[in-house]
């Protein structure tokens, strides 16, 4: 496996002036660093373009000469210099709340296990919104100064990237990583030898390598069963993200389970807290387990001591969901944690026994429900769902005494917020708010910006989201040779001045991506009137084998091609953090119409409002609790939620009419200055209210104030 050497063994070496590039390019703190993301552009802008703002694959096709340059250019120099100062003191500094509240963790570390993370889009090994609240987690870790190690697995070929056939049928590509391109490295134990694990599977051992991710403060490990150790079968083991059937998911969640435990062991890392965010890493709790009773802990005595240090946050009300499993498979994979030992077998597989409604299973979530002391939900009203959606696990207790607590998601500012935005709120409030974000002075600080000045960045932003859009139905053409009928449902005539309604999310029919066409005369009236029209973006990939949700996503992109639209919706193909970072930025409005309360708490709103695009949204999720009245709307109907027919019908009507009597009128409606006054004022209420209550910063204060804390506190065995 390559070490971060190795990756650069062939490229131009560095100039003495210049030592610490190839380090900065190889962590991944550059990626939410404005002034390291500057640095790279500076270097070679049109390398930084053409090898998709990667500055590994940077550093490796740059000349001598140009690096010789670049350490003679003044104010590249002054740049590289800040860029090394900034990533040294994000490591080094104690961060003052830090220093007020470390106390609390007693000098333990955290372990967060999570099946995905989504980092940066050079290391594609996440499929949605799980994967972004565990990457921003992460990164706010390494801000804050809290001990945490990341473990997740690395996916050779990632998730698929998505295609649309000429009919509009999703289709699925999967590439392979190039290994040195990425910003990752062979983990190291400490005596100094390329890390590996030996899983136990069944009658046989799988062999895990462990690669390790730099994010400052922070490391994340992630393994991976493509090593020459491997039977072919193996191998395949971590190829894909929410691939293969049932016997590989579960086999891929007992690597993640007790792969994990076993690298971090390697790896010297004691952890005092284990997180599993979702039920995906419950079997972390069957491999400590194992190690309670190994060293002469009774069953209870283990399940006692793992508990009181376990984390589990549960992700979603849709009870496909949940993993389960037979007994039977979970026997066959599994059965190492316990051994030989009396009644362990039992005791294991009832720590998953579930029944939700097709007979008892093994249910991951059971289990991590039963092995963690400290359990939430993401959203306030996902925390009320829980306890009632999970209440045979604590029979005869009342729904207020159920343990399951509420912390409600967040998103990593520096990584969601636009440059221009970014920019404009520093003028106002002043270098280093970054670092503040969640400090209620921002709020006026954003009170004082002038419209025009936000008017102005708002416009940029949709703009560059045009610039993009153009750009990449450019290569479409060019590369891919699709027809100019997909050209046009890709957004070629979308306009960047128009009222622009963003709808980015999974295709599935919870989400209900086909309710704005619920009437569609009403919507074509919308979409083409001459003056204020409005155009809608979609984007979203469906899960591989969730045939509904391609179907709905086939009928939307036939809405696309539909000339009584007039061009003005479009499908952008391949959603993934890039996608999603130009829409959040450069839509006006961001459209939210699930199926209440299937929503757990929903964070493409959040990266939306703080950028300064309202959401326009059921009351489910985040919006239940961050709705205030005057930030943006609440699509809200009275009916029964049993009757779906019903239901969507209304929640259509109400939808429509905040477009036809408020949304629109309020865009369109301009000072003699070109500025929309009452626009921007949802706009500002949009990002005060979202920058303060809805980012890491706040989430991961009160996970290390409810749940860290209290899970180190529990004496250590
Ligand atoms: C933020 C994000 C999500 C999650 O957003 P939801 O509102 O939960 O759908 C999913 N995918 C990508 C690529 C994202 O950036």
């Amino acid at each position: 496996m390559p070490t971060i050497d190795d990756r650069f063994a062939a490229a131009a070496p560095l100039p003495p002036r210049l030592p610490r590039l190839h380090d900065l390019a190889t962590d991944l703190w550059w990626s939410w660093d404005t002034r390291a993301r500057a640095m790279f552009r500076h270097l070679d802008t049109s390398l930084w373009h053409q090898t998709s703002h990667n500055p590994v694959r940077m550093l490796q096709r740059m000349s001598a000469a140009r690096l010789q340059a670049a350490a003679q250019d003044p104010a590249f120099l002054a740049m590289y210099d800040e860029a090394v100062r900034a990533r040294d003191s994000e490591c080094e500094l104690t961060h003052p709340w830090w220093a007020e509240h470390g106390r609390t963790l007693k000098g333990g570390t955290v372990a967060y296990f999570s099946a995905e993370f989504a980092l940066h889009p050079s290391l594609p090994i996440y499929a949605g919104g799980l994967g972004v609240l565990a990457g921003d987690h992460c990164k706010e870790a390494s801000a804050l100064g809290v001990p945490l190690v990341g473990i997740g697995f690395m996916y050779p070929q990632g998730y698929f990237h998505q295609r649309m056939s000429p009919t509009g049928w999703q289709e699925e590509r999967y590439e392979r990583l190039t290994w040195t391109e990425a910003p990752i490295a062979a983990a190291f134990t400490p005596d100094g030898r390329a890390c590996t694990v030996q899983v136990p599977l069944g009658d046989r051992t799988v062999h895990a390598a462990v690669w390790c991710v730099r994010l400052a403060r922070v490391r994340l490990y992630l393994l991976d069963t493509d090593v020459p150790e491997n039977a072919p079968w193996d191998r395949e083991l971590s190829a894909r993200l929410y691939g293969g059937d049932r016997d590989t998911r579960l086999q891929q969640e007992a690597v993640l389970g007790v792969g994990g435990v076993l690298a971090l062991r390697a790896l010297g890392v004691s952890p005092t807290v284990w997180h599993l965010n979702e039920g995906h890493a419950g079997f972390v709790i069957f491999e400590r387990l194992r190690e309670c009773r190994d060293r002469g802990d009774s069953f209870d005595d283990a399940l006692a001591d793992v508990r009181a240090h376990t984390v589990f946050t549960t992700h979603t009300p849709v009870a496909a969901g949940h993993d389960a499993f037979a007994f039977a498979q979970v026997e066959r994979s599994l059965a190492s944690c316990w051994r030989d030992r009396d009644g362990d077998r039992e005791h294991f597989l009832a720590l998953g026994a579930y029944d939700n409604g097709h007979g008892p299973q093994f249910n991951m979530t059971a289990l991590a429900m039963r092995g963690a002391a400290h359990i939430n939900g993401v959203s306030q009203l996902h925390g009320a769902v829980t306890r009632d959606m999970w209440a045979p696990l604590w029979p005869d207790t009342p729904a207020s005494a159920r343990p399951v607590r509420a912390i409600t998601n967040g998103v990593h500012v520096p990584t969601w917020l636009a440059t221009p935005i970014s920019e404009l709120i520093t003028r106002y409030a002043g270098a280093g708010w970054l670092d503040r974000n969640d400090d209620s002075a921002i709020w006026d600080a954003l009170l004082e910006i002038p419209d025009g000045e936000l008017w102005a960045a708002r416009t940029r932003q949709r703009h560059d989201l045009f610039a993009f859009i153009r750009e990449r139905l450019r290569s479409r053409w060019v590369d891919d040779h699709v027809t100019p009928n997909r050209i046009v449902a890709a957004g070629a005539m979308l306009d960047p001045d128009v009222l622009t309604i963003g709808y980015a999310r999974r295709f599935t029919a919870y989400k209900r991506p086909e309710l704005i066409f619920h009437d569609a005369e009403r919507l074509a009236r919308l979409v083409t009137r001459i003056g204020r029209p409005v155009q809608i973006v979609f984007a979203g990939k469906a899960h591989p084998a969730d045939e509904p949700a391609k179907h709905h996503l086939q009928r939307v992109f036939q809405h696309c091609l539909d000339p009584t639209f007039g061009g003005r919706i479009a499908f952008i193909d391949d959603y993934d953090m890039l996608v999603a970072r130009y829409l959040v930025h450069g839509c006006d409005v961001w459209l939210n119409n699930p199926r209440k309360p299937l929503e757990a708490s929903g964070t493409s709103g959040m990266k939306a409002a703080m950028n300064g695009v309202p959401h326009l949204s059921i009351g489910d999720g985040w919006w239940a609790e961050g709705y205030t009245g005057d930030n943006g709307w609440l699509i809200s109907a009275a009916t029964d939620p049993s009757d779906q027919t019903a239901t969507d019908a209304a929640d259509a009507d109400a939808l429509y009419m905040l477009l036809e009597t408020d949304v629109v009128p309020r865009f369109y409606a301009r000072e003699p200055d070109g500025t929309p006054r009452d626009w921007l004022r949802v706009v500002r209420q949009a990002m005060r209210t979202s920058l303060v209550r809805f980012s890491t910063r706040r989430m991961l204060k009160q996970y290390v104030v409810e749940m860290y804390g209290p899970a180190s506190s529990a004496p250590v065995q």
